[in-house]
């Protein structure tokens, strides 16, 4: 089938969730993915911040290779090689304990929502009041299932499926007198993430994330780290909480632990990990050894020496070009970001430049109308960040707010 065969077919038989643009996309390679017409695209998406090795890795290949003729999937019920190893390593990585292994984002969220209940219910259960309120953030995105969903800000999201999990309240963004105000006894946790991806890569104070982990530490509640998008090397540390040398209870991390195959995790502190016994929490496919091994594998691959100063390095080198290019270009409003999560607010809506700039042949993605994120696989390279900066030169002057706009 070709293109316009596919998108019609589409129209008709998927359930009708995303908007997408147009590209049909046929394979990849590095930071370089490859349309049905041969056309290549620089990827500063990175299948939204999933592809971090990028594409067809060879290392990851080999792995998946031997693991998929080996052993695909065995039920939970049963041992496999690589899930304590795995879990190991990601509690050496970010100083927790435990892990428990999940499939995406919004379920190991739905997950820590679980596990902070039954932490307040088996630490409290005297208390004469229901310890059982999550405090979110404003502008945060954790998930599209009820649980996580509760705790996601936008309201065009929460709206058409209310009522939804009660209990959850949200915090002004960075506001420390709003989020002393809002805490009580009553709250089992605070969700939060160090870097808002979905929200336009909003970056958290030091004060506040500091006040929630006092609060937290005070109240005996759960600081819950959703590192979902801004974890596992994205920011040039492995979880981005770590630049504040913060300690919290819980961490999520998903999208790029397995190289594109679906694997999440719970990472707990001990006391907070007991709180679930055999048959209260569980999943088929979380943790399969496919999944596992391949995450072993990426989790090696970013320890290696260098790796994480590289991102660093290049991430530096994007937010430095792209200093240059908003002294030049009054539409860029502000730039946000850590390493290689970096974002444009422009003062015009983005949706035109993200199109053209697929013209152009550099994948990239617009969040709240107007902020143009960048996600590109951590292996990218400076002169890739030129080339990014050198195409959006003429379509941001284009685009600029006394400029027409293409719609
Ligand atoms: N949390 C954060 C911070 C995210 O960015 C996302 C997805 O974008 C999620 C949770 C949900 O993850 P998933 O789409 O894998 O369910």
């Amino acid at each position: 089938m070709n293109f316009d065969q596919i998108v019609e077919l589409e129209k008709h038989v998927l359930i009708p969730t995303y908007d997408r643009l147009p590209i049909l996309a046929v394979r990849g390679e590095g930071c370089y993915l490859y349309d049905d017409r041969g056309k290549k695209y620089l990827d500063f998406l990175g299948g939204l911040a999933v592809n971090s090795l990028g594409y067809a890795h060879p290392e990851i290949l080999a792995v998946m290779r031997e693991e998929s003729e080996t052993l695909l999937h065995v039920s939970n019920l049963l041992y496999h090689r690589f899930q304590a190893p795995l879990a190991e390593k990601l509690a050496r990585l970010s100083g927790l304990d435990r892990v428990f292994l999940a499939n995406t984002g919004t379920e190991a969220t739905e997950g820590a929502i679980k596990l902070a209940r039954a932490y307040a219910r088996k630490h409290h259960p005297s208390e004469p009041f229901e310890r059982y309120e999550i405090l979110a953030v404003e502008n945060s995105f954790h998930g599209r299932t009820f649980g996580a969903l509760s705790a996601t800000w936008p309201e065009k999201y929460r709206k058409p499926f209310e009522p939804l999990v009660p209990g959850v309240k949200f915090v002004r963004l960075n506001d420390v007198a709003h989020l002393r105000e809002s805490f009580s006894p009553r709250v089992a946790a605070v969700l939060l993430e160090v870097i808002q991806g979905e929200g336009g890569v909003v970056e958290l104070q030091e004060g506040f994330l500091r006040a929630a982990e006092e609060l937290c530490r005070a109240n005996d509640a759960l600081l819950v780290c959703d590192e979902i998008q801004c974890g596992l090397g994205r920011t040039g540390r492995f979880f981005a909480f770590q630049k504040f040398g913060l300690k919290p209870d819980v961490v999520l991390v998903a999208k790029p632990l397995a190289a594109g195959l679906p694997l999440a995790a719970i990472l707990a502190r001990e006391e907070a990990a007991q709180a679930f016994s055999p048959g209260m929490h569980g999943t088929t496919f979380g943790g399969g050894p496919l999944q596992c091994r391949v995450a072993l594998k990426v989790l090696e691959i970013l320890e290696r020496p260098g790796f994480l100063a590289r991102v660093r390095e290049v991430g530096g080198h994007f937010r430095a070009q792209l200093e240059k290019l908003q002294r030049d270009l009054p539409v860029i409003r502000e730039l946000r970001g850590e390493g290689l999560m970096q974002a444009a607010e422009l003062a015009v809506p983005g949706k035109s430049v993200v199109r053209q700039a697929l013209e152009a042949g550099f994948l990239m993605n617009c969040t709240q109308d107007n902020v143009l994120r960048f996600l590109p696989p951590l292996i990218l390279e400076r002169q890739h960040v030129d080339e990014l900066v050198e195409a959006l030169k003429p379509i941001l002057a284009g685009a600029s707010p006394g400029a027409a706009t293409r719609g």
